[in-house]
């Protein structure tokens, strides 16, 4: 039987992580955080899971490793990360979706791909679920997905607002679970640069239908305002009964521990969290910010519903 995939799909600090820790409380998903970091962050520098526990010492992924490959210990992290920086690319989409490039870019596409679905495999037996969800969002993935046969996708395409986007990206986040200490911040970005990137990973997020797997496009203000409601559309989408699950009110939702491998800081909170949309952005982003962001990601804000016409 095909392992049932969703991969959330966007830009980082899009509010995926309290959506992919939302879908977490429920045991009918698996949810394993950033899997695209796995080879660098967890194989080789050996950060914390979602549960605290360093990722060596963790049960659930040292489980996870040995059903899917014998062990970790069995992988050629650097070799791995290398084919990661050179195909899984935003910028090779297109050559990933019609199977271009010579006999050996194709068969490191394959094998790229299959590290993927023997992990998901491997995760949804250990946890006994019927969906694996990969918050990696780096839309390049589902394209090389697509030519894994033993794999049933579906993309979840988060967007946010590219104001809210860009603000988040200013400021200085910690990283807990870093192990070294230039690792020790998340990733910072100028507005410009984060307009060029909010557009690419959209643009290629909305392009991944091109690959017959089937995208749901969620804004996460809109998930914020009705949190139980999308929620129950996203269980659809994956073919789940949209049961409603008791730990998310349309306020709040009680977190569960998670082993995810990377992401957001959010992954390491347990109990009760308040669900409400941050809109610091609107006094805090510079003017000169805003207008520039606003210009450079128009055509797509107005898509999204961000500016004119509300839906
Ligand atoms: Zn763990």
């Amino acid at each position: 039987m095909d392992t049932r995939v969703l991969f959330i799909s966007g830009v980082g600090r899009s509010g995926s992580t309290l959506i992919e820790r939302t879908l977490g409380t429920d045991p009918r998903f698996v949810v394993l955080g950033e899997v695209t970091h796995l080879w660098e962050r967890s194989l080789q520098m050996d950060e914390l899971c979602g549960c605290g526990l360093p990722f060596s010492e963790c049960p659930f992924w040292t489980e996870v490793g040995q059903r899917a490959f014998g062990g970790w210990d069995t992988l050629d992290a650097a070799q791995i990360v290398a084919t990661r920086a050179r195909l899984d690319r935003v910028s090779r989409t297109p050559r990933l979706l019609l199977g271009l490039g010579g006999r050996r870019y194709r068969k490191d596409v394959q094998r790229y791909g299959a590290l993927y679905a023997q992990i998901y495999r491997a995760a949804a037996e250990v946890n006994g679920a019927d969906v694996v969800v990969d918050s990696s969002k780096q839309p390049s993935i589902p394209y090389v997905l697509t030519h894994q046969d033993a794999l049933d996708v579906r993309i979840l395409h988060c967007v946010r607002d590219s104001r809210a986007v860009a603000y988040s990206w200013t400021k200085t986040v910690d990283r807990p679970e870093a192990q070294v200490e230039s690792f020790g911040t998340m990733t910072r970005y100028s507005p410009s640069k984060l307009s060029l990137v909010w557009i690419a990973h959209n643009v290629s997020s909305l392009a991944s239908r091109l690959t017959g797997q089937p995208v749901t496009t969620l804004r996460y203000e809109d998930w914020v305002r009705a949190p139980r409601a999308a929620t129950a559309d996203i269980l659809r989408a994956c073919d789940l009964e949209p049961t409603p699950v008791d730990a998310i009110t349309d306020t709040a939702v009680t977190l569960v521990t998670n082993h995810t491998c990377s992401g957001n800081p959010l992954r390491f909170r347990t109990g009760e969290v308040r669900i409400r949309l941050d809109e610091r952005w609107r006094e805090d982003l510079p003017t000169s910010s805003n207008r520039l962001v606003t210009a450079m990601t128009l055509p797509l804000l107005r898509l999204f519903h961000y500016v004119g016409r509300q839906p």
